[in-house]
């Protein structure tokens, strides 16, 4: 396996590191660190501001970001909204879109969503009586077209879906939804945030109207976010902050607002983390999307195997179809278990992963992910499997 721990300096600094949590936050690449570094060092001023060549200079570097985001996404630059992260995106569609919601009408979402994905729309939903309405799931947590068909009605009218769930890894059919949901007027809000790190998203291809993702899962810094929009719909929709740079004309009794995406960036930006973000797209583009996609199957594959053949243990997804696996040790509470992974050097994450609906679907109160990145390799699957081996024997011996 190529050795891709080498761009990470975080591998130097804990030489027996086996980094299994990157659905929290992915590692930071050296380039990443360094455009940071680059920015505080030689530019450090705002941008959109400055009559001088420094803030031009900052400005440049924050439009061009956008430009390798938009073309990232097959999206255009303008339909490109910074945040400062997915739950902010997601958050910003539903408090704009809101205007659009009246009583009666229905929200569709699912049991797997995280927190982030279904919370603002229960929060609408409480506000201006409309209804919010769940995807029966499967037996094993799905989501099918047919059961998507039963609650799609006339009164439909946003549809919030993450595109791969941060607790059991299914990618569920967005372009068909996408479809359907456009043939009875509704849009479509798609949670990026556990898809677009690891595969190819193309929005003109599933037609979404939005997508919502996070810098810091993707190589990226934190504290940066992503909105992608549909032009029209980012238009017509009214900001939810107000204030610094935004603003077109402002008067005692009466304001009035740039076009999007900028009325929707209010006040100073994260000028340092948008410009990084570039430098993660740039270095998972030259990676490949499919050779990341590859070499996460091959490795949860090594360790479906490996775990498979240990007793005691329960597997909630058993599908090749994401980077992460969500399990439990019989008997073992995740957080007895996460201590012995904790003391071997070995991150995880254990509890309900901001995601409880799907967690009192699977009957648990909580459980243990193990997800991976392109830079993790063999020997890291190794030392998972020997602390959950350690864990199940020590806690089972008392
Ligand atoms: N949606 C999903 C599916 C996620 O996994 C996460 C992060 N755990 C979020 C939304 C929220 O992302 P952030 O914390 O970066 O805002």
């Amino acid at each position: 396996m190529e050795d891709y721990k080498k761009y990470f300096p975080i591998y130097a600094n804990h030489k027996d590191l086996a980094y299994l949590d990157s659905a929290a936050s992915s590692l930071k690449p050296k380039c990443v660190i360094d455009k940071i570094d680059y920015y505080y060092n030689n530019i450090c001023v705002n941008v959109n501001r400055g009559v001088y060549s420094l803030s031009y200079e900052a400005t440049d570097l924050y439009e061009e970001s956008r430009r390798v985001v938009a073309k990232f996404i097959n999206a255009k630059e303008e339909e490109i909204v910074f945040t400062r992260g997915a739950s902010a995106s997601l958050n910003l569609v539903a408090n704009s879109y809101m205007d659009f919601i009246n009583p009666g009408d229905e929200i569709i979402t699912t049991l797997q969503e995280h927190h982030s994905s279904f919370m603002p729309w229960l929060n609408v939903c409480n506000k201006k009586g409309a209804k919010l309405v769940y995807i029966p799931l499967t037996e094993d947590g799905k989501v099918t077209i047919e059961n998507f068909k039963k609650v799609l009605t006339k009164n439909t009218k946003v549809v919030a879906i993450n595109q791969v769930s941060n607790v059991l890894g299914y990618t569920n059919p967005i372009k068909e939804i996408c479809k359907l949901a456009h043939e009875v007027g509704a849009i479509v809000s798609v949670d990026g945030a556990q898809s677009v790190p690891h595969m190819k998203v193309d929005v003109k291809d599933l037609d979404c109207d939005f997508l919502s993702f996070s810098g810091h899962k993707m190589c990226g810094p934190s504290g940066v976010g992503v909105l992608y929009g549909k032009y029209n719909l980012l238009q017509k929709m009214p900001p939810v902050e107000f204030g610094g740079d935004m603003a077109q004309d402002v008067y005692e009794h009466e304001m009035t607002f740039k076009d999007a995406p900028y009325k929707f960036e209010t006040g100073t930006p994260l000028i340092s983390e948008v410009i990084a973000l570039k430098d993660a797209i740039d270095f998972l583009s030259n990676i490949g999307l499919d050779n990341i996609k590859a070499r996460e199957l091959e490795l949860k594959k090594y360790a479906l195997d490996k775990l498979k053949s240990v007793d005691g243990i329960e597997i909630y997804n058993n599908n090749l179809d994401s980077s992460l696996i969500t399990f439990n040790i019989k008997g073992v509470h995740p957080h007895d278990a996460a201590s012995i992974f904790d003391k071997n050097n070995v991150c995880i994450r254990a509890g309900f992963h901001c995601a409880q609906p799907i967690t009192r679907f699977l009957d648990q109160i909580s459980t243990i992910r193990c997800s991976f990145y392109f830079y993790n390799d063999y020997s890291d699957v190794d030392k998972f499997v020997k602390s959950v081996i350690e864990a199940r024997d020590f806690f089972l011996s008392f």
